[in-house]
């Protein structure tokens, strides 16, 4: 379990993990806290025999800044496969990962980029079929519109075990989920 630290306007800074989040409780340095799923820590026992406990939110703010290392991640596909569902943006297949490929809208060969919007999560099949042709030249058509991640869409890319609460925190934000075209 990852916990997701925010600033305290609320902005996503890191996840991070349940001894870090600990220290945070203990340094008294949470804000307010956000998630609804709750950690429970069990420490030592008092003279009286009652045991201490720490009661960790999965989601808290505390003071500190955004930096541009904030939620940055790069294009790998596993974020990819992830953005799209596990996807196939041609067929509409649902595969697993490594099943899945990334292919380049406007293929690299002939000057498209290796970016989020000229990426799209193919299935091997389709993306055999559609070879160093462009969508329309091999008569392809996507499924949805490839979008560049925000911050929020990001960190919930890079959190693989993430809980129901911080998807919904972080999907409240999402700036545009897939446009599907069929
Ligand atoms: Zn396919």
């Amino acid at each position: 379990m990852l916990i997701l630290r925010l600033n305290k306007s609320g902005l996503p800074q890191t996840w991070i993990t349940v001894e870090e989040a600990a220290k945070c409780y203990v340094q008294e340095k949470v804000l307010f806290e956000l998630g609804e799923t709750k950690k429970v820590l069990r420490g030592g026992y008092n003279n009286l025999g009652v045991q201490s406990q720490l009661e960790l939110s999965s989601i808290i703010a505390c003071d500190g800044k955004i930096t541009q290392e904030s939620g940055k991640i790069s294009l790998c596909n596993q974020y990819l496969f992830r953005r799209d569902n596990y996807t196939c943006l041609y067929c509409a297949g649902v595969f697993q990962a490594s099943k899945l490929t990334r292919d380049h809208i406007i293929p690299r060969s002939r000057g498209g980029k290796n970016t989020w919007t000229n990426s799209a999560t193919s299935c091997k099949r389709c993306n055999h079929a559609k070879g160093a042709k462009t969508p329309e030249e091999a008569n392809m058509k996507l499924i949805a519109v490839p979008f560049v991640p925000n911050m929020y869409e990001r960190f919930y890319l890079m959190n693989r075990r993430i809980l129901a609460d911080q998807t919904a925190f972080l999907s409240s934000h999402f700036s545009k989920r897939q446009t599907w075209l069929v």
